[in-house]
């Protein structure tokens, strides 16, 4: 369920400090210790799982019902008036701790915060392309 090297993990068992928020049977949330604004949180399982591959579906209903409501609360609290979640999975992604998490991150219009830059496809059948090659890999996953 936990894994001795994971700094998360340390957190689930009290061995590292964090500024609780919340926590169930089955999440915690605590903030996060380098904020990208005021009451950014991280909501996590409590069992050991590395990335959203390695979640148990579970375990995900678990994690966005309590983003929900653990994210209206920091909203209020940094007088925010919108939230981003975020999941990093994998090193290209900029995942750093490898125990699954969500970001919460509270917004306010005009914070200087960017979103990630869209670029349009070359052309429609560029898009029809990718959408029919995604087709075919979630089908080879099954
Ligand atoms: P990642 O890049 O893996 O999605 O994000 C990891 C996050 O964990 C970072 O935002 C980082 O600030 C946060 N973090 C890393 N170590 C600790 C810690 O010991 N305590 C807390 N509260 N946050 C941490
Ligand atoms: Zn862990």
């Amino acid at each position: 369920m936990h894994d001795a090297d994971c700094i998360f993990c340390k957190i689930v068992k009290g061995e590292i400090p964090c500024a609780r928020l919340y926590e169930d049977d089955a999440v915690l949330a605590f903030l996060d210790i380098a904020p990208v604004a005021p009451g950014h949180a991280l909501l996590i399982p409590k069992a050991h799982h590395a990335d959203l591959f390695a979640l148990p579906p579970v375990l995900g209903t678990a994690l966005t019902a309590a983003a929900s409501r653990v994210g209206r609360a920091v909203m209020a609290a940094a007088g925010a008036t919108g939230l981003n979640l975020q999941m990093n999975n994998g090193p290209s992604a900029g995942q750093v701790v490898f125990h699954a998490h969500l970001h919460l991150i509270p917004r306010q219009a005009g914070d200087g915060l960017a979103l990630w830059p869209g670029r349009p496809y070359a052309d429609p059948a560029a898009m029809a392309a990718m959408a029919e090659a995604v087709r075919q890999a979630f089908e080879s996953l099954k």
